[in-house]
Parts: C-alpha cells; structure tokens; sequence
C-alpha cells in the first residue's frame, strides 16, 4: 500500500536538504519510497497535509516504559530516596501483567507525542515485547538489571538469554546493567565480555549524581565512573550511556574516544535535584547527545518535545550563551543522534527509512504568524499536544485525538488505576 502526503513542510533532518516547503512523502509499508517536491506517481492513498508540518518520529532513548504506573507516587525526592523507599519496595511485587499495562499506558503517551521508538529497560522484558508487538510502537530493549542480592551469575545469564530471545524475535536488544552503584565489578566485567563476544554496544546508567561519582571514586581507587568502566573494558564496543550529568572535560574525552552516545534526560535530572549534564561541552567535543525522558515515575511525562526545549534552553541559560544548543541541535539529539545511538534506520525523512513521520499541526496560535525557523517553532513553541498524527513503521498510531494501540485506551487506564492502588498498599 502506497500512501501518498502532500503538500507538506517536510523537515527531514537529512543536512543535505534539511527543509522541503510544500513537498511530497510516499510511504511504501514499513518504508519511505520518496520524498520530494515532485508527485512520485499513483498511489492508493493520498493525505492532503497543507499547513502542517511532517518530520520524523521522535526517539527516546531512555525510559522505563511500565513505570508510568509509578507516575506521581513520590514527588520531591532525591533519587536514592526515591529508589530505595518508594520504587524498589514497590517493583518486588510487580507482576508480568502490571508491567504489560504500565507499559501500554505509556505506549499511549508516547504515541500521541510523537515517539515512535523507545529504548526501554525494566523486569519483565516479554511484557514489554508484547505491548510493543500489540501496539506497533518501536523498540529497542536494553539490558539494565542489577545484583545487589549477589545473584550476578543469574544476570549474566539472562543477558545472554534475552540477547538470543529477543534478537530471534526481531527485536533489538543491547546487553547492559543498571549502574555502577548497583552492580558488582563482576557483573560489570561479564557484560563487557559477552559484548565483546557478540561485537554489541553495552547499555548503562552513568554519572547521574554527585553522590555516584564520589563512592566511585571511593570504591575504585579515585575513579570517575567513565573511568572505571573503561577499566573494565565495559565500552570496547562502544555504548549508549544515561543521564553523563556529573562528567568533567577528562570523562567527555574518554567517552568519545570510546563511541558512547550519552543519552540526556534533562526533565529526570531536574525534578530529582542530581543536576544539568554538560551538554555544550560534550557536543563541543563531538559527542553525538542523543535524549531521553527516563521514566514518568521522575519525570512525569513522556514527552519529548519539552526534553527538546530543556535541552536547548538550559545550555543556553547556565552557560550564558544564546547560542550554546541550538533548535536544530536539539531536534537532531532527538532524531538522527538517538537512531545512530540504537543503530537503527530511521530518525530522517528519506527514501529507505523506516516510515516513522509525524504530522504536526501548524494551525493554532503558537504557530502564528508563519516564520520560517520551523526548528525554532518546534522546539521553542511547539508542544507535544500539537501532534496529530503518529506513524510508526507505517502504522498510524494516533491521530487526530484516537489510538490506534491495539487495546482501548479506557481499558488501560482502568488497568493501571486497580494495579497501582494494589502496589501502593503494600509497601
Ligand atoms: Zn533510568
């Protein structure tokens, strides 16, 4: 099924043609088969999209889908508080179906904000692989368990396991664990291994607070966190890293050298108190910055286009400098950086991409009066509530106020309400 849009601002995040006005994409299936000025011939379907602007669907690059369930149960918490009080407490009595639900919740949400691929890590890995198959939504699952009980043998070993699982299932996974405050040097040194095997990239939280940096350093022989896990051969492949909030000019070098996309979640380190990453100075560097939300339980929202906003204007007001990250930076963080990340072909609007495109509206007032920075309106004015139309492999997921998820959104929501009332009065 071809299916032709038309008459489109298109930004494509493609350099060598950015912006196209009043242009054309053709989706073939899961492909993009043209984009252009020109009509590419019939097709079965034509969508006349005048005034609005279409551009690729956006990649979070960090997120615990299924803790969306958590969404609001402890506000105003620094994050081991927060961890260690309220969430671990409440994720030993998860079950596989609270984690499907949660993450359901959350596909919604990302859906009708213009996600289409998610790099997810939390229990119950099928859970998510199922929401995502039923759904249609993109992903990518990361490893991130932990072996603070000494269960490091068992760790590696579902590793291994899910690595061949999911991978047989079509669905990418990156071999990781939680961090280096909640993992043994084992662990750490193991994951190193079996990347190194299998010629991957690893997955890790890294950085994210003072606080980690200094028992690192305490624990590892005066070691930031980059430090150590080069130590221990943790990035050989290269890797995607979460949050680099606390890394010095020695640590952004480091992990360049060592192919890491640091993945910045600037919602999730405010509302927590840990920080604002150095991203000017990364992207200074050469690092490719790709961004993430982190989970709504620290966040609140799944919401890229205010990580877009906060990642531009926070560079801007801490370092003083109007022209620190900008708009365009930003959008690519949360496009072409976030797929070259995960290693995927999508992130642009270009013949032979995945056919991930959304449709944003361009006809209410912060769109007005027209301007030609549609970056600028995208990022500085724009909101996520101004999507109207998400595709994700060429699937319409959401558009124009309905889901197309595979699971009405009434039922979900009445899921999550039972499911979180249960967790709560547990702990
Ligand atoms: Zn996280």
């Amino acid at each position: 099924m071809r299916i032709k849009f038309k008459g489109a601002l298109i930004l494509t995040m493609d350099e060598k043609r950015p912006f196209i006005e009043d242009g054309c994409v053709v989706v073939e299936g899961e492909k993009i088969a043209y984009c252009g000025k020109d009509e590419a011939g019939p097709c079965d379907e034509e969508v006349d999209v005048s005034g609005d602007i279409l551009m690729p669907g956006l990649i979070n690059c960090h997120a615990h889908l299924a803790m969306s369930l958590f969404r609001g149960t402890a506000e105003s918490s620094n994050l081991k508080e927060w961890l260690y009080n309220k969430v671990f407490p409440m994720e030993k009595r998860l079950t596989c179906d609270d984690v499907f639900w949660g993450t359901m919740l959350a596909i919604a949400e990302c859906a009708r904000g213009g996600i289409t691929t998610v790099a997810d890590t939390y229990f119950f890995n099928e859970a998510a692989a199922e929401a995502a198959g039923i759904s249609g939504m993109g992903l990518v699952l990361m490893g991130a368990d932990m072996d603070i009980e000494g269960n490091t043998q068992a760790v590696l070993e579902k590793v291994r396991r899910d690595y061949e699982r999911y991978g047989a299932m079509g669905i990418k996974y990156i071999p990781g664990c939680h961090s280096v405050y909640t993992c043994s040097q084992r662990l750490i040194e193991g994951i190193a291994d079996f990347a190194c095997q299998v010629k991957s990239k690893t997955y890790i939280h890294l950085s994210e607070t003072l606080e980690e940096v200094g028992e690192c350093a305490n624990e590892h022989g005066g070691l930031t966190p980059p430090q150590y896990l080069h130590k221990c051969g943790f990035f050989d492949y290269g890797g995607i890293a979460a949050h680099c909030v606390h890394v010095d000019k020695d640590d952004i070098l480091l992990l360049k050298q060592q192919g890491v996309y640091p993945v910045h979640c600037p919602a999730s380190n405010l509302k927590l108190g840990s920080g604002i990453a150095p991203v000017y100075s990364m992207l200074y560097h050469g690092l490719e910055v790709a961004l993430g939300t982190d989970s709504s339980a620290s966040n609140n929202r799944l919401d890229m286009f205010r990580e877009m906003y906060l990642a531009s204007v926070l560079q801007k007001g801490s370092m003083n400098r109007a022209d620190a990250v900008s708009e365009l930076e930003a959008l690519r963080m949360a496009t072409v950086n976030g797929a070259k990340a995960l290693g995927l072909k999508t992130g642009m609007i270009k013949e032979g991409y995945d056919s991930d495109i959304i449709r944003v509206s361009a006809k209410g007032p912060d769109f007005k009066p027209k301007n030609t920075n549609v970056a600028g309106q995208l990022v500085y004015a724009a909101s996520s509530h101004d999507v109207v139309m998400t595709m994700c492999k060429g699937k319409v997921l959401y558009e124009d106020g309905n889901f197309h998820i595979g699971i009405d959104t009434d039922r979900i929501y009445s899921e999550c309400d039972s499911r979180i009332n249960r967790l709560l009065k547990s702990i």
